[in-house]
């Protein structure tokens, strides 16, 4: 690890935070936009947080008369929603942002991401890379991510040290790297390291084979039977270009979907990430299988993939929810842009202004995304019961002035800047815009050695 020690004040902090999450608070907003139930929005109502939880979200008299020893947050010029739960991202790639643009993504795979993670991809790099990953997707209001990447037990430790909730992918791939030799290693060590973080509540974990292009039948197969006995998530690239579906029909005769299907892996559990090719008798299988959809708009237009068909996947009801896909493909982690552009693509696309509105996207970046994961009963929503996992928007910054519908200025006005509080587990993590208990310089210095590092061994 290319590490400078951190600071030690940011010890102290970490634990007198523990301790404030588990103190009674009251945080009363100007609004509270809680996407469960759909469409409503609550003025003069404040939400009442205890041990990690949402406790109640009431009128704010009744709050006062209920909780009136409790600490009290006021925040009249903010809009407060469920935290935003990132369905697909590579998180360490935040080590490659930047370092080939512009490149078809099998180019941009073969010639330049693959051959500097055989070079540098170690567990070092991927604590690292992700604890980056983490302090932007706080600035950025994302409380949740679902991962795909090398070394998941690194990955899992950074999202600890993070505080942040996260899925993490046990990857699986036919080729061998600095992690793993074969498929059958590379599962081995993914549940190893679900076994080692099982107790963990902040994190769960998926089957993550990279995309039916770099993965075999027999390991695909496999995992179809590791996802039912142990009921995990698979998480995998699916008809992401069309070059893929042309390979596979070289290869296998069939598409990536319909040789999925043979293989036993459609059904409620799987995640198809990007699904941007798809046969109208595509779209009803992965409907009637009970499939989830992440859409990453941004890695979709970058690589010139191609235009997901997002209205007609939501008019038969498939459960699509949000990813920004990796810093390297993005190049953001910023969910606030991915909603507004899935907004704003999906009418183009559909050739309606009405496709997609704003709450709908609102809603894939928020309780879809956290329904694909199995996670809708914890997470998704500002609902009693739930984890307190809120985010802050300030809308009295002059781009969001005036204000008629905090939905709309949410989907098409605000951006990541405008949040400026950040809980997770009731705990305050983001304040002001100020991360509590990262310490950036220290991130930013170690980004840079990575930085010398691979500049120096591609020249
Ligand atoms: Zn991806």
């Amino acid at each position: 690890m290319l590490k400078t020690p951190p600071r030690a004040g940011f010890f102290l902090a970490r634990t007198l935070g523990m301790l404030e999450a588990n103190m009674e608070t009251v945080i009363e907003p100007g609004w509270i936009l809680p996407v469960e139930p759909e469409g409503v929005v609550l003025t003069q109502s404040g939400v009442a947080v205890k041990d990690g939880r949402i406790e109640a979200i009431l009128p704010v008299a009744q709050l006062a008369a209920s909780y009136g020893d409790a600490k009290r947050i006021q925040l009249p010029n903010h809009l407060l929603i469920p935290g935003l739960i990132n369905l697909h991202t590579h998180a360490a790639m935040t080590l490659m942002r930047g370092l080939a643009d512009d490149l078809e993504l099998m180019t941009w795979l073969k010639e330049h991401i693959w051959p500097v993670e055989m070079a540098h991809v170690s567990a070092g790099f991927v604590y690292d890379g992700t604890l980056l990953a983490c302090a932007e997707m706080l600035r950025g209001g994302i409380t949740c991510f679902n991962d795909m990447y090398f070394f998941p037990e690194a990955a899992a430790r950074a999202a600890l040290d993070a505080k942040i909730r996260a899925v993490l992918g046990m990857i699986a791939i036919e080729f061998p790297s600095a992690y793993a030799g074969d498929p059958e290693d590379y599962l081995h060590r993914g549940l190893a390291t679900r076994d080692e973080f099982r107790s963990e509540p902040m994190l769960g974990f998926s089957l993550a084979p990279h995309a039916p292009y770099t993965a075999s039948d027999k390991t695909l197969s496999r995992i179809a039977i590791y996802a039912e006995k142990l009921d995990l998530p698979i998480h995998i690239h699916l008809h992401e270009t069309l070059a893929e579906i042309e390979g596979s029909v070289e290869q296998h005769h069939m598409r990536p979907i319909a040789r999925l299907h043979r293989l036993g892996l459609l059904g409620p559990n799987l995640i198809a990430v990007h699904a941007v090719h798809l046969k109208p008798e595509e779209i009803l299988l992965l409907k009637e299988q009970g499939c989830s959809v992440a859409h990453c708009p941004t890695s979709n237009l970058k690589l010139a993939s191609g235009f997901a068909p997002v209205a007609e996947m939501l008019a038969v009801g498939i459960n699509v929810g949000l990813g920004t896909d990796g810093a390297a493909s993005n190049n953001r982690l910023d969910l606030f842009a991915e909603l507004r552009l899935a907004a704003l693509l999906a009418k183009g696309v559909a050739g309606s202004a009405q496709a997609l509105p704003a709450h709908d996207a609102l809603s894939m970046a928020t309780i879809r995304s956290a329904k694909a994961l199995g996670l809708d009963a914890q997470i998704g929503s500002l609902k009693p019961g739930k984890a307190a996992d809120i985010v802050a928007v300030d809308l009295s910054a002059l781009e969001t002035t005036p204000c008629y519908d905090v939905v709309s200025h949410l989907a098409y006005a605000a951006g990541r800047e405008h949040v400026t509080h950040v809980w997770i587990n009731g705990e305050l993590l983001l304040e002001e815009r100020r991360l509590r208990f990262l310490d950036g310089e220290h991130l930013a210095s170690t980004a840079r050695l990575w930085h010398e590092k691979i500049s120096a061994a591609k020249h």
